[in-house]
């Protein structure tokens, strides 16, 4: 039967070991990946939020202001800057200027800049000639309104935005400017009040690319011109609203930009929030599982390493008892060998025979077959030790034994050293004239293997036999009883000078045969 193929289990461990090590590895690292990812989106849509929220507040606060501005401009027009239509928009401003938090002024100026009314103090017949705003409208005929940089207050000196209209006189010339400057802090307190993080921006810009607003506040930023920038050239022209990655020009911090054009004015709006505090939670998490990982994997490895030990030790122990077996097998048939056969002459040894001799005997009693046995001596074998040595001795007595082993047939047939030169051969289910036959020829293989004697009167190695056999019969008949008459026969033949087989039977009924 062919031996069932083995497992190599210690490749298995180790394969599964590492399997499982690398498939918690693998999965923290998918983990943390759409951990990233949510964290990304998330913030993707905050900022996004943000940007449209807040470039509403700036349309909704812009276009207040632009409405007292399409007020004072329709009046003008309609009624000139007559000294009783001048008091009377002197009057709407401060209405205005009262119930809109984000005015900082509103002014009119005539054709030349001077200013012709003014809600803040000090400021009238002041010139305006030299501002942006002024020199804008003077050239622009558009009766839009126009948004300009950030600029200081001549008045007070804060940091104010201008939105500004033309008004023009009744032939279409330039009549001057109507003009509302927002306080710059309004929109800085709007946009502190967001909890954004703290690396987070937020900026309002012209569509042009200059900064008019930026949290957190730095004022080397105000006025900053990004108009060259991709943004500014390539995705805005585009796309009125988006987002993208980049470091800040102002403050060189990665961040998350989402971006969203102001309706109806010339203003772009920007949220965004720093990469770092994008994925400040993420990584901390991250950190935290890929610990847990690390040490799951580590505790896994110093377990699978013990179980590969033992693995290992289990397999090299059942090696050891693998040999162990082979060796007591191989030890046990040693054994056997000595407690059965015969060392000089590899035949049954008396032990083997004596037992062999009970059992067969037994059976042939059981069967009522016959049992016959041959013991055979080597003729005058002392003077062949005496003329060769004994080893000579030893090698004749081995070849005598092989020949002998080598003529019985049957499985039940045994020949065995029965001592000194003696050896015996057993056959069950064998009448004695078929024994005398089989002894006849061990004689005859022998004398034919012509081994030199000197010391014998036919000069070679002859052997006498006895032979005897019979149907057991219980109480009447003893394995004995086949050994004793097997052994008075041998001795006839010796008697009748050697190199002969005799049979008990027949020398019984010579005995009792009459002269
Ligand atoms: P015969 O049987 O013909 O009467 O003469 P014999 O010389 O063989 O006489 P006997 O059977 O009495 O002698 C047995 C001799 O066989 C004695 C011993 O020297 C020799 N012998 C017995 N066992 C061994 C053995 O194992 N090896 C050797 N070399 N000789 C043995
Ligand atoms: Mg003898
Ligand atoms: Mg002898």
């Amino acid at each position: 039967m062919p031996k069932p193929k083995r497992l190599p289990i210690l490749a298995l461990t180790m394969f599964f070991i590492v399997a499982v090590a690398l498939a918690l590895i693998a999965l923290d690292v998918l983990q943390a990946w759409n951990a990233r990812q949510v964290h990304w989106q998330a913030a993707h849509s905050e900022t996004n939020n943000f940007a449209r929220s807040l470039a509403q507040h700036a349309s909704d606060t812009f276009k207040e202001a632009d409405t007292s501005l399409i007020g004072i401009v329709e009046r003008l027009e309609f009624e000139g800057a007559t000294p009783a239509s001048l008091q009377r928009i002197q009057k709407l401003q401060e209405r205005y200027t009262n119930h809109l938090p984000q005015l900082h002024e509103l002014l009119v100026t005539d054709e030349k800049g001077r200013a012709l009314v003014a809600t803040l103090p000090g400021t009238f017949n002041a010139t305006y000639d030299d501002r942006e705003y002024f020199r804008y409208h003077q050239t622009d005929t558009s009766p839009k309104p126009h948004i300009g940089p950030a600029i200081r207050s001549r008045s007070t000196g804060t940091w104010v935005i201008t939105i500004s209209r033309r008004y023009n006189h009744p032939d279409g010339r330039f009549a001057g400017v109507v003009l509302a400057s927002l306080k710059m802090d309004y929109f800085q307190q709007f946009y502190d009040g967001f909890d954004i993080d703290r690396a987070g921006a937020i900026s309002l810009t012209l569509s042009d690319g200059q900064i008019l607003v930026r949290r957190p506040y730095d004022e080397a930023a105000i006025g900053l011109y990004l108009g060259n920038t991709q943004i500014f050239k390539d995705l805005l022209p585009q796309h009125p609203k988006g987002h993208f990655i980049r470091v800040s020009p102002v403050d060189k911090i990665e961040r998350m930009y989402s971006y969203s054009r102001v309706d109806n004015y010339p203003l772009v709006i920007f949220a965004a929030k720093s990469k770092q505090a994008i994925f400040e939670d993420w990584l901390i998490n991250t950190y935290r599982y890929s610990a847990i990982t690390a040490v799951v994997v580590i505790l896994l490895c110093l377990l699978g390493g013990l179980l590969y030990r033992e693995i290992q030790q289990g397999v090299k122990t059942e090696a050891k008892l693998l040999n162990t077996q082979k060796a007591l097998e191989v030890a046990n048939r040693e054994l056997e060998q000595v407690a059965l056969y015969d060392g000089l002459t590899g035949l049954a040894n008396r032990r083997q025979f004596d037992i062999q001799l009970e059992t067969e005997f037994k059976r042939a009693l059981r069967h009522g077959t016959s049992l016959s046995l041959i013991l055979i001596d080597i003729d005058h074998f002392k003077g062949y030790n005496d003329s060769y040595g004994h080893l000579a001795g030893d090698e004749c007595l081995r070849v005598i034994s092989q020949v002998i082993d080598r003529c019985l047939q049957r499985p039940g047939d045994l020949a065995a050293r029965y001592g000194g030169e003696e050896l015996v051969v057993l056959l069950p289910e064998t009448e004695d004239v078929d024994a005398y036959a089989i002894a006849e020829m061990l004689r005859r293989r022998v004398a034919d293997l012509n081994l030199i004697h000197r010391a014998t009167p036919c000069g070679k190695v002859s052997i006498s036999a006895g032979v005897h056999g019979f149907v057991p019969v219980a109480k009447e008949r003893t394995p004995q009883d086949l050994i004793r008459y097997a052994d008075q026969a041998l001795y006839r033949a010796k008697a009748s000078g050697r190199n002969r087989v005799c049979l008990f039977r027949e020398m019984v009924t010579e005995e009792i045969r009459p002269d």
